[in-house]
């Protein structure tokens, strides 16, 4: 399993049985891989009430700040090297959550 957190989040969606139509996941960038996502959720929900709930996912956009000039930016490409003084140490701020959106 890629998501262990989503076996979960499904454990607590079943206990509390929730009446809904959707949920939705907020996850990091770096580490949605949609599919996967929508598998992983498949197989876990499958005999369960919430096969019948959609499920939405909400990428949440990467951020990495430089350890040597504390520059903010959003790395493109999987690279961590920093736009500002090209420097490869960078410390993620965002892009690796895995949360339930509670409205
Ligand atoms: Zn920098």
């Amino acid at each position: 399993m890629k998501y262990p957190r989503l076996s979960a989040i499904v454990q607590d969606l079943l206990a509390r049985s929730a009446q809904r139509d959707s949920i939705e996941l907020a996850v990091g960038e770096l580490i949605l891989e949609e599919s996967q996502l929508y598998k992983e959720w498949t197989d876990l929900t499958s005999s369960t009430f919430l096969a019948d709930i959609k499920l939405n996912i909400r990428a949440v956009p990467a951020e990495q700040q430089c350890m040597w000039c504390f520059f903010v930016y959003r790395p493109a490409g999987g690279g961590t090297t920093c736009p500002q003084c090209g420097s490869v140490g960078a410390k993620i701020l965002h892009g690796e959550e895995f949360y339930l959106e509670e409205h």
